[in-house]
């Protein structure tokens, strides 16, 4: 008994070690690890997690109409996340004032998190932007950025929840 209370003391003790060093932190890895999985769900999964109007958006391709989303305005400090999926896209730093009617950032967090592909609708060829894990539809990609990168993310805030920075 007593051999097993210092067993579970050495192993608290552990953990408390482990706190805030680089590489040993298992947890924070797993999570990492859980948002890299391909999420796949049914269309009526999606119906069931998503408004009509993500759905609409997010699975169907759809666009929200400019100057109407909650985040094209939002200056606040924090991270962009996928709405479908939660697997994070932007950060605050990334966004930039644009008239173009939705949000739009001049870079993507990491890469691979965003995939590109052609599209050829409505007349015009533009490449689409979607997120790696779920495959929903998040907007289009032009490199007519007023930024270094020259790229502008342009994004629906449909596709997008937005998580507080703590920091002040
Ligand atoms: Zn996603």
């Amino acid at each position: 008994m007593r051999k097993f209370i210092s067993l579970r003391f050495s192993f608290v003790l552990l953990l408390v070690a482990c706190a805030g060093q680089p590489g040993c932190d298992q947890h924070i890895l797993n999570m990492e690890q859980t948002q890299n999985q391909t999420l796949n769900l049914s269309e009526e999964e999606w119906k069931a997690r998503l408004t009509p109007e993500q759905y609409h958006i997010m699975r169907e391709k759809g666009t929200e109409r400019p100057f109407t989303g909650k985040y094209y305005l939002n200056q606040q400090r924090g991270v962009y996340v996928c709405a479908g999926c939660g697997s994070t896209l932007f950060t605050s730093d990334m966004k930039f004032e644009s008239d173009c009617g939705w949000p739009s950032f001049d870079r993507e967090i990491e890469g691979g998190k965003i995939k590109m592909q052609t599209d050829r609708s409505h007349g015009m060829i533009r490449t689409e932007i979607l997120c790696s894990r779920c495959g929903s539809h998040l907007g289009h990609l032009f490199n007519d950025g007023p930024t270094e990168t020259g790229m502008r993310y342009c994004v629906n805030s449909a596709s997008l929840n937005f998580n507080h920075s703590k920091e002040k």
